[in-house]
């Protein structure tokens, strides 16, 4: 079914004209709270693949995809998760402009069945601005085995609009979803919206002010625009003014209606904070009077079992021990898992390698063309495969284990105190959890943050969390200098431990620098936010293990292969081309090695790091290749030959611990400075998100190396 997908930046409004559309297309609009299933009906009705997961915020873009149903052709936009359209936040403003100026035929709010009262403030604001709304009960198989029954049919009569009831993961009522939106955009349903009643004074006004608001287009409620400018919504008319290029506050008796409206407001004591109070109470009181006819709870205490788990894992004194614990073992079952599979992989590739080298023999094929492409350009890719590969495919599908689980935004929970005395926002946690994915969807992920300074706190940071490119180096280096590779399940464990401190220091200089920056640079006062944990949900393993490996696994491994098997040529040649009587890679490693010695490496490490630049999967490659190329050819085909290269090349525990140090403070790679560049728009913050991590790498690698000369360890 699924045509099409497309990505819109947040703050930029998706007009129709935008939308890849023909005349015939209907247009859809998909909102919904956070959390409450939108991407999952979104993916179930256009068979794309969009992002989802058990924790709030997660969509801070819009995509877009084609349905087709009844011979009749949608276009299904996916807005982000709001609690309102009061445009209180950049996801609210979009949200609500689509729906006000993005002309969608019909808008479809996804509501969570299981608290179904809080998820109808959005239905009834939506419901304020048009009618030509479907509203779809989401998670029924979680109300049900929460005992929570909803009378569909009842919901629908006090709404006014059809109501579907669904549970999108099992696919049940799309097609019944997709049968009320096509009625909808045909015009074959009557709705029959009651409007929310406010106070007399403030339905005076609105009465004062409508007959003004001639201009307003059809499909837009005359009601709701005149509430809105009541209510003083700035957003709104910047937006309209935009979309419709005219002002609307030329209007001169619109701008009368209004003056003449707040003084009787005010007359009657009614200011802009009481008017907003009253606007909100009259829809919190509206859902409440609509569930108490059409919901039943026939066991109130259906949270229990969440309530006390996360008595342990949000508790002060338990929270912080069993998220390390988690993670610890995590990073465990990562690294035992690999080690096999690596070393089974490196054996396979490498014997591949030999055929190779014979297959060039056998054609007499020039030694150059042998060396370039199986000894660079296969070598490289056989140790990015067989070294990346493993881990990852363990890694990954456990870390979106728990993000389906709902555990992520615990962390957050658990991190909000530090984070707070950092002078920063909770949610920042969140983003540190996607950089653990990949930096650059972590700086993209950085957009749940509202307050600007927070988001570039957020930005600048998120270099300091190791991306699945940078995890693997952490890992085999760890296994091969400070656990004593393959010396039983003991070593596995000191590994992981290992590993953890590494995370730990990540997440310790964030929090630094973050407090650095906001007392510096970025002065200023956390914000408040309010967090929601879900509920714990039952992970689907197998679209886990599918999202896990197509989408991170696999994207990872095509990125390395795709950057390693160019710069594995590049490098080749570096060190087969001479000027004077060295190779080119050695004039440059040559160069940087006094610098990499001072910070307790040498010349090729850094020159690895450099490099690397395009991605950090390809340094432990390249550091190889200039290894090798230096002289003594090995046949590597497992991690302990690998250390044994290394060593040979003066590698000490120093070496290990200073280039780990280093991979997990350097400079971001090219796409997450090319993301930081494209989401602040400022080469000033680009530049920062550079020198800030850099600078901490050096300083931290050249104490580390000169106190440990110093006290004669190496
Ligand atoms: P969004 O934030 O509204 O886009 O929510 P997602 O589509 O990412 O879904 C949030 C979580 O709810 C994910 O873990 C989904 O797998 C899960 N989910 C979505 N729909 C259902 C459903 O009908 N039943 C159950 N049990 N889980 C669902």
């Amino acid at each position: 079914m699924g045509l099409t997908s497309q990505s819109t930046g947040a703050g930029v409004l998706a007009s129709p004209l935008r939308l890849e559309r023909t005349e015939k297309d209907r247009i859809v609009a998909l909102a919904g709270n956070p959390n409450v299933g939108k991407s999952t009906v979104f993916n179930g009705l256009t068979g794309l693949n969009q992002h989802t997961g058990n924790w709030p915020g997660k969509t801070v873009t819009h995509a877009q995809g084609k349905a087709v149903h009844q011979d009749k052709s949608f276009i299904l936009v996916d807005l982000p998760g709001t609690y309102s359209l009061m445009a209180n936040s950049v996801e609210e403003e979009i949200a609500r402009d689509f729906i006000c100026f993005g002309q969608p035929h019909v808008t479809v709010v996804v509501a969570d069945a299981t608290c179904l009262e809080r998820n109808l403030n959005l239905v009834l604001q939506t419901l304020e601005i048009t009618h030509r709304v479907v509203v779809c009960v989401n998670l029924l198989d979680e109300a049900q085995k929460k005992k929570i029954k909803i009378n569909l049919k009842e919901l629908s009569r006090l709404l006014g609009v059809p109501v579907i009831g669904a549970s999108a993961r099992s696919g049940k009522g799309l097609d019944a979803l997709m049968d009320a939106v096509h009625a909808i955009s045909e015009g074959k349903t009557e709705t029959k919206v009651q409007s929310i009643t406010y106070d007399t004074v403030i339905e005076n006004a609105l009465d004062r002010i409508e007959p003004t608001l001639q201009t307003v287009p059809a499909g837009l409620s005359r009601r709701w625009v005149a509430l809105r400018l009541l209510d003083g919504d700035k957003s709104l008319l910047k937006a309209f003014n935009e979309c419709f290029q005219k002002d609307l506050l030329e209007n001169v008796p619109l701008v009368a209606a209004l003056q003449e409206a707040r003084e009787e407001l005010s007359q009657a004591g009614i200011d802009s904070n009481l008017l907003r109070d009253k606007i909100v109470s009259r829809l919190v009181l509206r859902a409440e009077e609509i569930c108490r006819k059409a919901v039943c709870y026939e066991n109130k205490l259906y949270n229990l079992r969440d309530r006390k788990v996360d008595k342990i894992l949000t508790s002060r004194t338990w929270g912080i021990p069993s998220m390390l614990l988690l993670l610890a073992v995590i990073f465990w079952l990562t690294i035992t898992g690999a080690n096999y599979p690596s070393s089974l992989l490196a054996t396979g590739l490498f014997w591949v390698e030999e055929q190779l080298a014979h297959f060039m023999e056998s054609i007499a094929a020039p030694a150059w063309v042998s060396g370039l492409f199986v000894e660079g350009m296969w070598r490289t890719l056989a140790w990015v495969v067989s070294v990346m590969l493993p881990p990852m495919a363990i890694f990954f599908p456990l870390f979106t284990l728990l993000e389906d689980l709902g555990y992520l935004p615990r962390i957050a929970f658990n991190l909000d105190n530090f984070f707070k005395k950092a002078c920063t926002h909770g949610k920042q946690a969140l983003t540190m959890c996607m950089g653990f994915g990949c930096n650059a969807a972590g700086v993209i992920g950085c957009r749940i943050i509202d307050s600007p300074r927070e988001r570039l706190i957020a930005t600048l940071t998120n270099n300091f969390v190791p991306c699945n490119g940078r995890f693997p180096t952490l890992i085999a280096l760890i296994a091969m200098f400070f656990a004593g590779i393959g010396a039983g399940p003991f070593s596995s464990v000191t590994s992981a431990l290992i590993l953890l401190g590494v995370i730990v220091l990540g997440v310790m200089m964030t929090l630094w620098i973050s407090k650095l920056l906001s007392k510096t640079l970025l002065k200023g006062l956390p914000s408040s936010f309010t967090l929601e944990l879900p509920p714990y949900r039952r992970p689907q393993i197998g679209r886990v293990i599918i999202r896990s490996v197509f989408d991170r696994t696999l994207f990872v491994l095509g990125r390395a292969v795709a950057v390693a098997a160019p710069a594995g040529l590049v490098i080749w040649v570096l060190a087969n081309v001479t000027l004077g009587d060295r190779t080119l890679l050695a004039h440059f490693s040559g160069f940087l090695d006094p610098l990499g010695r001072l910070m307790g490496m040498d010349g090729i490490i850094l020159m690895a790091f450099i490099l690397g630049l395009p991605a950090n999967e390809i340094v432990i490659p390249i550091m190889l290749m200039g290894y090798l190329s230096a002289g003594s050819l090995l046949e590597l085909d497992s991690l302990s030959q690998l250390s044994s290269l290394l060593v040979a090349n003066g590698w000490t525990w120093v070496t290990a611990l200073c280039v780990i140090l280093f991979s997990l403070m350097h400079w971001p790679c090219a796409t997450t400075l090319l993301t930081i560049r494209k989401e602040t728009q400022s080469l000033k913050w680009t530049v920062l998100a550079f020198v800030i991590p850099t600078l901490c790498g050096f300083v931290l690698c050249t104490l580390v190396a000169n106190l440990a000369r110093l006290f004669g360890l190496v």
